[in-house]
This record gives C-alpha cells, structure tokens and sequence, in this order.
C-alpha cells in the first residue's frame, strides 16, 4: 500500500473533498497529526480516462450550479459539490435524496449510482477526521471508497423560482406569490453610482473617455438641465472609482457624488413565500389540501386564536409557508396560516396570538415531495449526457405519528 503524506501540520477543515487520480481508488485516512492518501486498487467498475465523455461531473456540476446556483444560498449553508472522486468521474445514474443516511447510502450503491444530490447537505459542520466512530464521517469515507459524488444544493432551492417554497406552495390556487425576502441578482456585477453634474457639451467627451475604462457600465444617465448643465450618472465596480475620481478632475465638474448601490433584486426568487389565493378557504379545506400534496395521513395543526374563528369558515386568504424549519423566516410575517415542517411551542404560540393558523408536516415532509419535481429538472436539463436521475425510495422523514 503506498502512502503518500500531506498537509503537515495537520490543520484541516473538511467541506470539499478533491482527490486526485484517474487510475486508483482511494481513501483519507488520519496518521497522528497528518492526513494520508491510501491508494486501493479499484474494485468497482471505475470511469474512463476520456474526460470528453458525456455525462463528466464537471459538465454535470456546471449544469446543476445554473439550475441550482450557490450564489443564492444563504451565507451560513454549505452547498455544491461536496465530495469529488478523483477526476475523471463521469455520472450516468444520480440518486435524489433529502436525507443522507446510511440505509441510502447502500440503496445508491445497489443502484450504482455515480453521484447522489442530497438536498440537506451531509457535510455541514467542519470536520476534522474522517472516522468510522461517526455515522456522517462513515458515509463520506465510504463515498470516496466507492466514487460517489455528493452534491448538495439545499438553501439554493429554497430561493429558486419554481424551487421548493413554490413546489409548497403549488397545491393552492395562488393569485400571486412573493418570496418573503428577496436576493440580489448575484450577476449584477456594478457596486457604485457616480452622479455629477457638467457644461453641456462637455459631457460627450467624458463620456468617451469613460467608454474605455473597464469595469464601468456602458449605459448613461444623461438629463439636460438649465444652464447649459448636463446631470450625468452611471455605475461602475468598486476597482474603477479611484481612477474615475482621477479623469474627473480633468474635467470642470460640479458635486460629484460617489455612492454604494444595492444590486437589483432578482423577481420571483428569495427566502420562503406569501401567496394570496385566488379565493377564501378554510383551514380544514387547507389542511385537506396540504395532506394530499404532502401524501401524509397527519399534520399538525394550531388555530388561530380568537373567540370567532371557524375551522370551517372561509377566512384564509393569504399563506405563508417556508420549507423545513419555518421559525426564523416566518416570524412576524402578516399572513392568515403558516405552512412549514416545524415550529417550536413559542413560536407557534406567537403566531396563532398574531392571527396566523399553523400548518406543521415534520421538517422533511415539506421537502421531500420537492424530489419529484427537482427529478424531472433535472432530467430535461441533463438530457444530453443521458444522466439516469431518480428518487429514492428508503429516504423519509424519521419522525413518526404513532
Ligand atoms: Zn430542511
């Protein structure tokens, strides 16, 4: 067995697993204070060295990061790929999973899968060793042992249009549906707004003059004033605003002003959603209706409080729901019910004193069903490198109502 030493002092966070080699299988494994890179041979059927082949995970990834992109999830997640066999790895058969529990982690490996995408990430918190003592630290090791990518989108989907909250959602007849908080379009690449003011005339040369720095947007604001004044603006990245301080001193400008700019929201994505139905229903109708979307017998349910509300009633005109755990999302938003996996006993007991019902299916029950409609994304989307995408059948929410 060959042992090659690496990364001395030991010091190492691991969230993304890269290793490296076309011809050998391998894994990590902890010597004292250093990591070592044991090199097995192969005893599965291994990928083949030809990286153009279709169905490449760096092609796969590429896709699934424009379906799915990592700029929109949230700051704290830990999203993307999360573990890469050593390159190259082609994916011809993927598994769909919220969880990533051993039970399917074994049914990805009966199915040969080459990658699995769990929507929860199973690599969250750093690690620092890869031990066979810890049911998360085994799965990963056994990943590498197998070459199974994992890839993780979690957060990513929650803010994407058509994403999660809007699969949530999908059971109602929405009139219109708003994330709760939206997300900056992670392309919009401009931080600064100039604005000042100029002779007309003098405008046109300073505009080509700006024309031809970098990192400067092309379009200008250009409103004629009186006076033979120009009120000029534009944006620019924070890399051109010294040296547009340095040309508008060539010029006779007057109040320049410099300042930073929020970028454009993106429409229709961000964290959770309100909807407002199309028409009123009650919440044993709403109730009828999460049941069925979700496929589950029993949900739990707080009602709003006061004297005059009526389970039967026609008095739910606005829902907002957020996937998994609602808390911190949902808090103090005006809506008439809240649909989300859990709540705590506070939580809920502010809502319903606030006026919102509660609708609570256990964490991954509002997330799970989302696989299908990811399944058949993903299918479209990776149709040229014949990827077999599907779901898993083991994976459920480990909360039961007995
Ligand atoms: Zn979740």
């Amino acid at each position: 067995m060959e042992m090659i030493k690496f990364l001395t002092p030991f010091r190492f966070y691991l969230n993304n697993i890269c290793l490296q080699s076309c011809h050998v299988r391998q894994t990590v494994q902890l010597v004292g204070n250093q990591i070592t890179l044991n090199r097995l041979h192969k005893s599965r059927k291994m990928s083949t060295c030809n990286t153009e082949e279709k169905g490449n995970l760096q092609k796969i990834v590429l896709k699934l990061n424009k379906l799915m992109p990592i700029a929109l999830a949230e700051d704290w997640d830990n999203v993307g790929l999360l573990v890469e066999p050593s390159s190259p790895h082609n994916v011809s058969k993927m598994l769909l999973t919220n969880d990533l529990t051993p039970e399917v982690f074994e049914e990805a490996v009966n199915l040969k899968a080459d990658m699995i995408l769990s929507y929860h990430p199973p690599i969250f918190s750093p690690l620092k060793r890869l031990c066979q003592s810890d049911w998360k630290q085994k799965i990963v090791v056994k990943a590498i042992e197998n070459r199974i990518a994992i890839y993780s989108p979690h957060t990513s989907c929650d803010s994407i249009k058509d994403g999660v909250n809007d699969w949530l959602l999908s059971a109602f007849d929405n009139e219109s549906v708003m994330p709760l908080s939206t997300k900056d379009d992670p392309e919009f690449c401009y931080s600064h707004k100039v604005s000042l003011l100029i002779a007309n005339g003098d405008h046109a040369k300073l505009m080509e003059s700006l024309k031809a720095f970098q990192n400067v947007s092309s379009i200008f604001n250009v409103t004629t004033l009186e006076q033979e004044k120009v009120h000029l603006s534009f944006v620019c990245t924070k890399s051109a605003v010294a040296k547009i301080g340095c040309l508008l001193l060539e010029y006779n400008v007057e109040n320049p002003v410099f300042s930073e700019i929020q970028k454009p929201p993106l429409p229709g994505v961000g964290v959770g959603r309100i909807s407002k139905l199309g028409s009123k229903i009650s919440l044993n109708k709403a109730v009828e209706i999460v049941k069925e979307h979700l496929k589950l017998s029993h949900v739990r349910v707080a009602t709003s409080h006061g004297p005059d509300f009526n389970c039967d009633a026609e008095n739910i005109k606005s829902i907002a729901v957020c996937a998994g755990a609602g808390t911190s999302v949902l808090r103090g938003v005006k809506a008439d019910l809240y649909l989300t996996g859990e709540m705590s006993h506070h939580e809920v007991l502010s809502a319903i004193h606030n006026g919102s019902s509660v609708i609570l299916c256990e964490h991954s029950n509002s997330e799970r069903g989302y696989l299908s409609l990811l399944k058949e994304q993903l299918t479209t989307s990776l149709q040229e490198y014949n990827v077999d995408v599907c779901v898993s059948e083991i994976d459920a929410d480990p909360l039961k109502i007995v």
